[in-house]
């Protein structure tokens, strides 16, 4: 991956990258994610123009549903999701460590029951990468051990360990050359076993690195700080992805720590759950103060939500379970969320930074969901 530095403020920075596969990523970026091969409620192809440069797509799923074979015979994953810009899958490892209770992590691999027919499965660094070359992902993810927190030190050091031992295994398991291989950072809030963890695993030499094992629970405080416990341990010339934030506040805070990449379901699954994501902070679409409300759900926005329906009439089909709702909702928040990153960049290159970050982190401290 080539990294072309853009402009910065202070620790935040806007790249332009472009990855083996020749696919261009415009940094801070926000990646949506379709699950398991869709954009829940919307086709890419609704989607605003060049938006997004990145969607995610998780390799647990995939491999159960629809399955590699059918994936590598309808013709890989850009043809799937119907998608030409760039496609990052996880490794499943978050996945199947929340699965706690019917894995069992051996030195090779892990072995699990999966959710949908209670079906044995085994992973290893190894067969993960080679799903993700096979699915033709233009970024992969190593197979990591995330454990839950809050854990003990003990825990802490041996997923560091076996996430380590697992990273080298998955650099030499790599065949393509035109996909990029991200390391996972571990360690907890533990500063010296995520300075540990940083350093080996850059010294692997990956084309970019999440700071993984946090957004499980914890407060952001401490996510802030497992972030500023890794950053300055990650090469400048590379990416580093946090992954599962979508909050935007969470995002400017993350940004302003120099963290380049995110992915989230929050923006789509809170759509579908009635919590918009506006440039007021959330909105709760379900309130009755809605019901004669004439007004767009977000007057800058140019989704067409925003621009053709009312919040009224959008709380009136949200609350008949409409799917036209849960379509017009999804688009708005995708809509906002990329325009939050487009204005994040802008503000990094303008010097407008510090005052978005404080109005976006003022308006959704304000408007917690309910
Ligand atoms: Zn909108």
């Amino acid at each position: 991956m080539n990294i072309e530095v853009q402009d910065t403020a202070a620790a935040a920075r806007t790249l332009r990258a472009s990855t083996r596969s020749g696919r261009t990523l415009r940094t801070p970026c926000f990646a949506p994610v379709a699950t398991g091969g869709a954009l829940k409620g919307v086709l890419t192809t609704d989607l605003p123009d060049h938006a997004f440069d990145l969607l995610l797509s998780n390799t647990y799923h995939l491999l159960l549903r629809p399955g590699l074979d059918v994936i590598e015979s309808l013709g890989g994953l850009h043809r799937i999701l119907d998608w030409d810009g760039a496609i990052l899958t996880d490794s499943g490892g978050f996945q199947v460590f929340s699965l706690s209770g019917t894995r069992t992590i051996d030195n090779e691999g892990v072995s699990f029951r999966n959710h949908i027919d209670g079906g044995l499965l085994r992973m290893t660094p190894e067969s993960v990468i080679d799903a993700q070359e096979r699915f033709g992902s233009d970024i992969a993810m190593v197979l990591d051990v995330c454990p839950a927190l809050p854990a003990t030190k003990a825990e802490l050091t041996h997923a560091v360990d076996t996430s380590l031992a697992w990273a080298r295994r998955s650099a030499a398991a790599r065949t393509r050359e035109d996909m990029d291989v991200f390391g996972i950072v571990q360690g907890g809030f533990d500063t010296e076993l995520r300075q540990r963890s940083a350093l080996a695993t850059v010294e692997l030499g990956f084309d970019g690195y999440a700071i993984g094992g946090l957004s499980v629970g914890e407060t952001a405080a401490e996510m802030y700080l497992g972030i500023e416990a890794t950053v300055p341990f990650l090469p400048e010339d590379r990416l580093r992805y946090l992954m599962g934030v979508g909050r935007p506040d969470n995002i400017v805070e993350a940004v302003s720590r120099g963290v380049d990449l995110f992915d989230c379901v929050l923006p789509t699954r809170n759509a579908r759950n009635g919590k918009l994501l506006t440039r007021a902070g959330f909105l709760n679409i379900k309130r009755a103060e809605y019901r004669l409300d004439d007004q767009p759900v977000d007057a800058e926005c140019t989704c067409p939500a925003c621009t053709r329906y009312s919040r009224g009439l959008l709380r009136h089909l949200y609350k008949s379970r409409e799917l036209n709702y849960y379509h017009l909702a999804t688009l708005h928040n995708l809509w906002y969320m990329a325009d939050l990153m487009r204005d994040i960049r802008a503000a990094i290159s303008t010097g407008g930074f510090d005052d978005l970050r404080a109005e976006v982190c003022r308006r959704y401290a304000e408007t917690e969901p309910v």
